[in-house]
């Protein structure tokens, strides 16, 4: 027997009334259908009761009673009627910038975000230590540069896990909120072997006066170094269930499709061994689980030719593994990290930190970039350039201006501190702003009037402007460097207030750069999904489309109050694969 349609009822099904790749404007409001028809893994039909596929649907199922709020029944072999009670339908989420394997990662390491001093961190590490003994070393996230305003060093986390069976301590590695930096104990500087590191371009080890490591390693350096081992000591078994632990977080927050913004070897060996298992275990009858789109991280390098080496890596893979492939599990694209970020004073700046005079420089010059890019475009790949300050955002617009062809959707990641001239030049060359609202959150962003000075600040995530001057919108959480539930991402996309640390009553963060609610919905849905080419199969709500979408409770159509409201729902293909 073929498997029943599904007819749902009395719901608000968002519709945003635009194009994929167009904004939908800070004043526009969304309609709402009450029924959407899925018949298999696709949406048949959207519309009200008396459209006439809705209505045969119906009657096709005249005899049931439709069980009230929130119920099922069968009404006959072939319709189910859902009754959604008045609750919102939104299509899945898509987060158009993420970090698949990190965030599986981190969410089984120790987290330090409650902590607020250098001695909280070291009671919350020894604690995991001896709850763990027999973890081979102790991995952390969440340290934030402001709990520790003296800086760290190794000696800071030696002896909180020391192993009681040979008395040795065990590496201690924490990552930053941001993961541009790792801190280590000494046993893990041992382990890592950096004593015999040499600088990299674009790279910080902190050195004692006699050049030795003193623990912390930042951006390329970090890297490099650190992530490279970090991937090879964990064993493609913790790799593929960091997979399974990420993809599992995502449904429960209303993801339905995810981009990740760096996939290397270890991530790829690990989503391809996650998806045999799946499909050998065949519990889900094909279900794609997660629509992932990847682009390959370009590691910085001192020669060009050894850059242009992991440009064909990345070329050979997404000839392999694209849409007429393998749709829900694509290399699409590169990644190249252009600077750093403002906190750690490594966003490429036009004029120096106001604290200390020092001059922010990007990763890359131009020159590595620039063939870098070409050779890309050229075949065919999309571009993707993480660029956060504003001399490092200038350069970046140049090159993919002169470089990428704008129907591939060029994109820059986190446009943080863009200047207005390069908010217009987005509009124009039709590049993405791939833009990450909390990381506008007024609580992480204490620091920037110091390190900016306030006249700086007012060009701070100048979202507003990016939209107006035409510029496709894909809106993501960069976690695990930030939450990633979508709904809190919305709230601070249209407030700009704090949606961490609420009652803290910060100070909105250049409120007039807010996008719209309906405007930052879609960009979360459709337009993340334009940002990767995966528009005409999923991110809306439509006759034909993907059958991708999440149930809202509680859902009052009010910016102040979305945060309120809580997936209890989430659907792919057709198929309920989380709920409440
Ligand atoms: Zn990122």
């Amino acid at each position: 027997m073929a498997t029943p349609a599904i007819l749902f009822t009395n719901g608000r099904i968002f519709q945003s009334g635009v194009e994929p790749g167009t904004s939908a404007g800070l004043h526009r409001e969304p309609t709402f259908a009450s029924c959407m028809l899925v018949r298999g893994s696709q949406i048949e039909h959207v519309g009200s009761p008396s459209d006439a596929p809705i209505a045969a649907a119906l009657a096709a199922s005249s005899s049931s009673d439709s069980g009230g709020s929130g119920g099922s029944s069968t009404a006959s072999p072939t319709t189910i009627v859902r009754d959604l009670g008045g609750r919102t339908v939104l299509p899945g989420f898509v987060d158009g910038h993420m970090h698949l394997m990190l965030l599986g990662q981190a969410l089984n390491k120790l987290d330090l975000g409650g902590c607020r001093t250098l001695e909280e961190i070291q009671a919350a590490v020894r604690a995991h230590a001896a709850a763990h003994p027999e973890a081979p070393r102790i991995l952390a996230r969440g340290w934030m540069h402001s709990m520790t305003p003296g800086g760290v060093r190794a000696a800071d986390l030696d002896g909180l896990a020391v192993d009681e069976r040979t008395g040795r301590d065990r590496p201690v590695l924490v990552d930053s909120k941001d993961l541009h930096s790792t801190w280590c104990n000494t046993a893990a500087v041992a382990e890592l072997g950096a004593d015999a590191w040499a600088d990299v371009p674009g790279g910080i080890i902190e050195r004692d006066a006699e050049g030795r490591p003193t623990g912390v390693f930042s951006e390329a350096a970090n890297m490099t170094y650190v992530w490279p081992f970090l991937a090879r000591v964990a064993t493609l078994e913790e790799r593929v269930a960091a997979v399974e632990a990420a993809v599992r977080a995502y449904h429960a927050a209303g993801y339905t499709g995810l981009i990740d913004m760096a996939m290397d070897e270890g991530g790829w060996e690990a989503l391809q061994a996650w998806q045999r298992e799946k499909a050998k275990k065949g519990e889900d009858g094909g279900n794609p689980g997660m629509r992932i789109a990847a682009y390959w991280l370009i590691r910085p390098c001192e020669r060009v030719e050894d850059a242009l080496q992991q440009v064909e890596r990345a070329v050979q893979l997404a000839g392999e593994f694209g849409a007429a492939t393998t749709p829900d599990c694509r290399v699409v694209g590169i990644k190249v990290i252009c600077d750093g970020i403002v906190d750690a004073c490594t966003a490429g700046l036009k004029e120096p930190y106001a604290h200390d005079g020092r001059v922010g420089v990007p990763l890359w010059t131009r020159e590595h970039l620039e063939p870098v890019v070409r050779r890309a475009d050229e075949a065919g790949l999309q571009v993707a350039l993480h660029a956060i300050g504003d001399a490092t955002i200038a350069m970046v617009v140049d090159v993919l201006v002169r470089h990428a062809n704008p129907n591939r959707r060029p994109r820059v990641e986190h446009l943080e501190l863009a200047s207005e001239e390069d908010a217009a030049r987005l509009g124009t060359s039709r590049i993405t702003a791939s833009i990450q609202p909390v990381h506008a959150d007024p609580a992480i962003l204490r620091a920037w009037p110091r390190l900016l000075g306030e006249h700086r600040c007012g060009r701070a995530f100048a979202y507003r402007d990016f939209a107006d001057r035409g510029a496709p919108l894909a809106l993501g959480s960069d976690a695990p460097t930030a939450p990633h539930a979508p709904l809190g991402n919305l709230y601070v996309a249209t407030t700009r207030r704090s949606y961490r640390d609420p009652a803290a009553g910060d100070a909105p963060v250049n409120p007039h750069f807010a996008l719209g609610l309906c405007e930052a919905v879609a960009a979360a849905t459709e337009g993340a999904a334009y940002s990767c080419f995966d528009d005409h199969r999923v991110g809306a709500l439509r006759k034909g489309l993907k059958a991708d979408f999440v149930v809202v409770d509680n859902m009052e159509w009010d910016k102040d109050k979305i945060t309120a409201a809580t997936v209890a729902e989430t659907w792919i293909d057709g198929v309920k694969v989380w709920s409440t």
